[in-house]
């Protein structure tokens, strides 16, 4: 595990962090969140033949993993990061966002980890998986908070590459809605390697509603949305997503999801716009949650 206690208050605090940041990339890629554990081997217990087989390589690839400290897939992913910092807490956002950034590269060189990240167009490689823009780094701010809290996904291309957005009409209604989430599940079949979480984003603008996607990937399975009509329009998705046969890794099966979460935003009266960002089945996430005190609690 890593650090246990930040120097809050002091100049040593970014140091600090940069290793937070380090361990939290290890655990994401080879400690996989207890609600994907569970969705794995719930799935690998209900499905049959060669549905089954596939899950049973999941399973065995966490079991590797925490026997070994092998990463659980050999994708790094390209990393991104959503920190919310009390707005009592005595923290530069600069500073903070550059620690996290060489923590990913420290890491990278620490554990040998292959870097995934290169330029878009020359494809230059750094070899410690940041460049500019990487990782990504979203800020909130918690009033009145003294603490940190800091989630770390490591996304896989498989499946971040299975992204989409659309401006529907208002006139397609919820019945275009629905058809556009499935036929992009359809359309991404066994790439973004399911069991899959479905995130979707609903209205705000194009890039908030992408960015509403990705973060709908981050609530841990099981836990639908507070309100009942989405977690009732979860609930039929997931439905109509599992009945498509796709299954784990597109060899076929009742498990094509194990979940569809919705955020959702308001949006404009002539706008109607959807997205999607699909998680793999590794659904890999880190948080540490960083006290008043320094204290450092590691979790999902
Ligand atoms: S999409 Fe996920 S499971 Fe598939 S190769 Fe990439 S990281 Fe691995």
């Amino acid at each position: 595990m890593g650090l246990g206690t930040v120097r809050v208050g002091t100049e040593h605090v970014y140091d600090d962090l940069r290793e937070v940041s380090a361990a939290l990339y290890k655990k994401a890629l080879t400690d996989l969140p207890p609600d994907v554990r569970q969705s794995v081997g719930a799935a690998h217990d209900r499905e049959e033949g060669s549905a089954r087989r596939r899950l049973q390589v999941m399973v065995k690839a966490i079991e590797t993993s925490d026997e070994t400290g092998i990463i659980v897939c050999q994708d790094t992913g390209i990393c991104v990061f959503y920190v919310e910092i009390g707005t009592e807490l005595p923290v530069n956002g600069a500073r903070l966002t550059r620690a996290l950034r060489e923590g990913i590269a420290l890491a990278s060189e620490r554990h040998s980890l292959r870097s995934s990240i290169v330029h878009p167009l020359t494809r230059e490689n750094r070899q410690d998986n940041t460049g500019a823009g990487v990782p990504a780094v979203h800020v909130g701010f918690a009033d009145g908070g003294d603490g940190l809290d800091v989630l770390l996904i490591p996304k896989g291309s498989g499946s971040e590459n299975m992204s989409f957005l659309t401006m529907l009409s208002p006139a397609d209604g919820q019945d275009g809605v629905k058809k556009y989430i499935l036929d992009r599940v359809i359309e991404a079949g066994p790439r973004p390697c399911p069991p899959t979480i479905v995130g979707v984003g609903l209205g705000g603008t194009a890039d908030q509603c992408a960015a509403l996607a990705k973060k709908a990937t981050l609530r841990p399975v099981g836990q639908p949305h507070p309100e009942p009509e989405i977690a009732e329009f979860e609930r039929r998705m997931l439905e109509a997503i599992n009945a498509t046969g796709i299954g784990p890794q597109g060899l076929g099966g009742a498990t094509t999801a194990f979940a569809v979460h919705v955020e959702y935003a308001w949006t404009h009266i002539s706008m109607n716009p959807v997205a999607l960002n699909i998680q793999c089945w590794r659904g890999e996430r880190a948080r540490a949650v960083v006290g008043s005190d320094g204290t450092v609690t590691y979790g999902y």
